[in-house]
């Protein structure tokens, strides 16, 4: 007996090992039952699913016939340790209800309906004051043609639905311990020169400043840094959102030293992602940058698929309280190794580069190389040596407060 036990125990942990790989390769949303809070009705005339769950998740709907059964499939709740008396208080009696994992990546529910019904409304409420949701599903009797109708209709339509998501799997999140993985953009570069003034190109001054930061960051920090170019090359924007998702980057900083001649633009700035601009400078800088290199967003989006969409969203729900508080760490840096900044040094706009869901990333315009005096400070090693001094601090203090809002997250 003893034998046979220890072989299924070593059974399972192979299984486990060999699987790993695979579930890394995917996203999987796990979203915890809250019992307390979930319940199933059923009588004669109508039946109500009503799931609290941990998390937002994407859920289909679909019935099968003789006998009527609903339906539900989540990608993915897991129901480990749920009774079936816990949300379905008549299981007692009613044996009608099973639920569990089912498929890779998806868990199902099935509620045996006891008579034909119809699906009056199924909807998923993301709850304010938590990352929580309810799922409230509604159906009420019907006749045996309509139910044979809508499940023949709706296990045709599942057939059509690719088994397995696409695959995105966003980055774990860091936890203050390992050394940061930073990715620095140096803007434009090759055919793209960026800004010109007076002789010097923004595109060459970036990838200066982008080197000794990178020098100061490994050096002094014991980060591991990387470039998106190390040389005098045109690269996508795209691309470099894909490089820095390859080197599974924590953070992103993307550098610029633009033109702008609306408002006598001055001073260090720093932008995040937003569809709505914060003014007219700002969305003239994001449009410039788009400027002949159209292509947009991470890998999934331009994909009609509403699944990734809702997949994106989520990652991205996550990602930008990091990016606000990168943000925000960036300016206490730089205004303290700087003394000084633009008179409204954090703004938005719908910057490309920008687009990582699961990265927290951040344009820094160094200055404005339309101002006479920002370009003289930009080409002042000492200058150049502050504010990447105050990036530094930054970087160090955001590293320790977002672990530690991660641990909050998750107790
Ligand atoms: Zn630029």
């Amino acid at each position: 007996m003893m034998l046979k036990m220890g072989k299924w125990a070593v059974a399972i942990w192979v299984m486990l090992i060999c699987n790993q790989p695979v579930f890394a390769q995917e996203f999987r949303a796990l979203a915890q039952v809250n019992i307390a809070e979930s319940e199933i009705k059923l009588s004669a005339h109508k039946a109500q699913v009503s799931l609290n769950i941990s998390q937002s998740v994407p859920f289909r709907i679909s019935a099968l016939d003789m006998p009527p059964r609903l339906v539900v499939d989540f990608n993915e709740v897991d129901f480990t340790g749920v009774a079936r008396t816990d949300i379905f208080p008549q299981a007692d009696t009613n044996d009608g209800l099973r639920f569990g994992a089912f498929d890779r990546g998806w868990s199902r529910l099935i509620l045996e309906l006891g008579t034909p019904m119809t699906l009056n409304s199924a909807d998923m409420r993301v709850l304010e004051d938590s990352a929580g949701a309810i799922i409230d599903i509604q159906l009420s009797a019907s006749n045996a043609e309509d139910f044979a109708n809508w499940a023949s209709e709706s296990q045709a339509k599942l057939r059509g639905i690719p088994k397995e998501l696409p695959r995105f799997a966003p980055k774990p999140r860091q936890n203050g311990e390992r050394p940061l993985v930073v990715v620095i953009d140096a803007g434009h570069g090759g055919i793209d020169s960026g800004a010109e003034r007076e002789g010097v190109r923004e595109s060459s001054l970036v990838l200066t400043f982008a080197k000794e930061l990178q020098s100061l960051l490994q050096e002094e920090g014991g980060m591991e840094v990387h470039l998106t170019r190390d040389r005098d090359i045109f690269v996508p924007l795209q691309a470099r959102v894909s490089f820095a998702r390859k080197m599974n980057a924590d953070v992103f900083l993307s550098i610029h030293a633009d033109a702008l001649e609306k408002g006598r633009a001055t001073g260090t700035s720093i932008y995040t992602l937003s569809d709505e601009a914060s003014d007219a400078a700002s969305h003239q800088l994001a449009q410039s940058q788009d400027r002949g290199d159209l292509l947009a967003g991470v890998d999934l989006t331009g994909q009609d698929d509403k699944i990734s969409e809702l997949l994106m969203e989520m990652v991205r729900r996550e990602t930008t309280p990091r990016t606000d508080m990168l943000a925000a760490a960036m300016l206490d840096g730089i205004r303290t190794s700087l003394g000084s900044m633009h008179r409204r040094p954090h703004l938005k706009a719908g910057f490309s580069v920008l687009r990582a869901a699961d990265i927290p990333s951040v344009l820094i315009e160094l200055g404005f190389m339309s101002s006479s005096n920002d370009l003289a400070q930009m080409l002042d090693p000492g200058w150049r040596d502050q504010i990447s001094f105050g990036i530094l601090l930054a970087l160090q203090s955001w590293k320790a407060d977002d672990a530690e809002a991660a641990t909050l997250i998750r107790k």
